[in-house]
């Protein structure tokens, strides 16, 4: 399984599969330099485990172990871990001033399209936290991405707690 291979900014991983049951993994890095697939957690214990990728001629890949053998210990496998983030378009939230009049500290995300329920955020650091959540002590955050008219949110896997409220946009102030 491969991740992050289409994106520029971020080293292409392989996830290796100790087993079909697919409970045990390997992570290795691409190390641009040698051409090479490499395991993290050898690495820093300065054994230098990997696998180099090929191609046949039929385009499909297959991977050349090289011959050390890993000192690391396989990780359980979550695929929750793996999953992408979920994010919301710009159409589904929208940004308030706070109390205080600070603007963009608060926000509401509509759970539909018909907006007549919402989740009220606040800002905290660079994270918009759920208020009611934060209060029973689950952190379900979103992170402001983008610019402009090319925002969105990416929300945290954390699922909230608390139930949306009936959304009156009077109590909010752009
Ligand atoms: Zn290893
Ligand atoms: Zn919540």
């Amino acid at each position: 399984m491969f991740l992050n291979r289409d994106d520029e900014t971020k080293p292409t991983k392989i996830i290796l599969f100790t087993s079909e049951t697919k409970e045990f993994y390997y992570e290795l890095r691409y190390v641009a330099l040698e051409g090479l697939f490499k395991c993290h957690s050898c690495l820093k214990l300065k054994k230098h485990v990997g696998a180099k990728l090929y191609k046949k001629k039929n385009g499909e890949e297959y991977l050349m172990h090289l011959e050390n053998e890993h000192v690391c210990e396989p990780k359980k496998y979550d695929a929750l871990n793996f999953e992408k983030p979920k994010t919301v378009p710009k159409s589904m939230f929208e940004l308030y001033q706070s109390a205080k009049g600070v603007a963009n500290k608060r926000m509401v995300i509509f759970t539909s399209e018909m907006k007549d329920l919402i989740y009220e955020y606040s800002l905290t650091g660079n994270l918009y936290c759920c208020l009611e959540c934060t209060k029973l002590k689950k952190y379900v955050t979103a992170k402001l991405m983008g610019e402009n008219e090319d925002k969105y949110l990416e929300l945290s896997k954390t699922e909230h707690v608390c139930k949306p409220k009936k959304y009156n946009p009077k109590n909010f102030k752009k």
